[in-house]
């Protein structure tokens, strides 16, 4: 049973306007719209954790009428369904009213027993119909990337980083029209929405919005809303409004960073950091045409919308991050107090906490210690670090590959495992062997005990996944449920759960992307299409 306390909908003005077409809303949060049914929803995949911290059990989620609140044929009791107002700058440019143009939410669940006890998550499906921030398109999500979104959000939780949840894979029965290369030629595609979960879809555009109309008591209710309910510390650490916004943009900055960097840690590119897609929680949010770098390569992106400007590249993450939380502030500066000088002091902490971060996380990638007492280790793992930066990029090297080898390398010749081609490593072999061996004496100058070394390399496991949701494998369970097989998704999924953990018998899901997979459609280049 799930219980349901409807805090933005019961708290926020809502929209008076019932009927469910295109528009503009104005002097709201959110418009109450229903779901729109489907014709014969089918549960393909869920995951059981989030099942669990929902206090859901198998039987539970199987139940025809959980099957059916899943796939917007009916709501549960105590679930209220409303999508809500946003905008945002896409590509660096505003682009209004955004809003949830197929993502409706189904209310607020409170978890009642167990380790989430008193825990609220929001539930909301994605691909359920239109609502009133449709524009012009069709509210509903297709298979294939309902699959991405369903697996890499459970995939980046198990690899610790922030993200929002994915409860269940609906196949709806229905097709969805799609110009997946918007090259003039539609396909029909099989239907499906996700149930996802998070303690707020709350994203930077929604503060925008009200802040871009001049709506400055909606936009005060809004910030209201956020700090008590969700950064409570903040409310009570602070009395007065000013202090109050600046303490929690702050942590916004902050925990952005931290996302970021954990983002740079497993080789994730977002592809669409538009401020509509950044959750004020720092939380990884909306799925779409996501990559993992395979071959270190800072200016990678997987989104073909964004080849031509590469504005959403791997590397350009941090910066872009930076330059949303501008935005942020751009919107916070309409109230006029906090002040813009207060507001750009706040986010400066944006750089230094995402230093500090990125810092760590690679001394931690690499097993280099900054608290083994030599006056040089500082220095020493700075230029070990970036002469191994400066050499990945000139190679097609395994990001992922390359760092677990590292853990149990004892030569230079472990690290051939990383290249995609032999006549690479044979070029790259000669620096390679030359930073190996500064590599390993700091090592072995930092580790002196064969304990020490132990540790490192549990340490080293610990934040270089062995698994990562690599773009190929993605696609083969996609190319799968195209045929029908839905259990490859599972079988994914699963591998996914325990990213750190050697899985003997399942070598093959840490494998390079193969040959095929570097120009296919789905495992190197994807749209926004969707
Ligand atoms: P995205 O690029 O997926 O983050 O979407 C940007 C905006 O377009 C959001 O407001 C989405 O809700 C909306 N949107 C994307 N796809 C659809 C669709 N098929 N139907 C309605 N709205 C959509
Ligand atoms: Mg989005």
């Amino acid at each position: 049973m799930l219980t349901f306390d409807n805090r933005f909908l019961n708290t926020l003005p809502g929209d008076p306007n019932p009927r469910n077409h295109s528009r503009q809303v104005h002097g709201a949060f959110w418009s109450r719209v229903l779901p729109a049914p489907v014709a014969a929803p089918q549960l393909i995949a869920h995951s059981p954790e989030v099942a669990a911290m929902l206090g859901l059990g198998d039987a539970q989620m199987r139940s025809p009428a959980m099957v059916e609140a899943l796939s917007g044929n009916g709501l549960l009791p105590g679930m209220e369904s409303y999508a809500t107002a946003y905008a945002g700058h896409q590509f660096g440019n505003w682009a209004g009213q955004l809003g949830d143009g197929r993502a409706i939410l189904l209310g607020e669940a409170v978890t009642q027993s167990g380790p989430h006890a008193g825990e609220r998550f929001e539930l909301q499906l994605k691909g359920a119909g239109p609502t009133p921030y449709s524009r012009r398109a069709d509210g509903r999500a297709v298979l294939r990337s309902s699959i991405r979104e369903f697996l890499c959000s459970e995939a980046m939780h198990h690899l610790a980083v922030p993200t929002t949840r994915a409860l269940s894979l609906v196949l709806t029965g229905d097709q969805v029209e799609r110009d997946m290369f918007y090259d003039g030629n539609p396909e029909l595609e099989l239907g499906a929405i996700v149930c996802r979960v998070a303690p707020s879809f709350l994203r930077f555009g929604h503060f925008e919005l009200f802040a871009s109309r001049g709506e400055s008591a909606l936009l005060r209710q809004l910030i209201d809303f956020t700090i008590t309910h969700y950064f409570p510390h903040v409310a009570a650490a602070h009395a007065g409004a000013s202090e109050r916004i600046i303490a929690w943009y702050t942590e916004v900055c902050e925990r952005t960073a931290k996302l970021i960097a954990q983002w740079m840690r497993v080789g994730f590119v977002h592809g669409v950091m538009n401020t509509d897609n950044m959750s004020i929680l720092g939380l990884t949010i909306d799925y779409g045409p996501y990559g993992w770098v395979d071959d270190f390569d800072p200016g990678w992106t997987p989104n073909t919308t964004d080849a031509g400007g590469k504005r959403y590249a791997f590397g350009r993450q941090p910066g872009i991050a930076q330059w949303n939380l501008a935005r942020l502030g751009d919107a916070l500066a309409t109230l006029g107090d906090p002040s813009p000088e207060a507001l750009g002091d706040a986010l400066a902490q944006f750089e230094r906490t995402y230093s500090r971060e990125v810092n760590r996380i690679f001394r931690d990638k690499f097993g280099l210690r900054d608290d083994a007492g030599h006056p040089d280790d500082a220095g020493d793992n700075e230029a070990t670090i970036d002469a191994a930066f400066s050499l990945l990029v000139q190679q097609e090297t395994d990001m992922t590959i390359f760092f677990r080898t590292l853990a149990t390398a004892a030569s230079v010749d472990a690290l051939h495992a990383a290249f995609y081609s032999d006549a690479a490593w044979q070029e790259a072999r000669p620096p390679w062997q030359a930073w190996f061996e500064r590599y390993a004496a700091l090592v072995a100058r930092q580790h002196p005990s064969p304990d020490s070394l132990a540790a490192r390399a549990a340490r080293m496991n610990a934040v270089n996944p062995k698994y990562v949701l690599r773009n190929y494998l993605a696609q083969q369970v996609i190319d799968a449920a195209h045929q029908g097989d839905h259990a490859p998704i599972s079988e994914l999924l699963d591998v996914m759960r325990n990213p750190y953990d050697e899985q003997p018998g399942r070598e093959r899901f840490a494998e390079k992307r193969p040959d095929w997979a570097r120009t296919k459609a789905g495992c190197s280049m994807l749209s926004c299409s969707s």
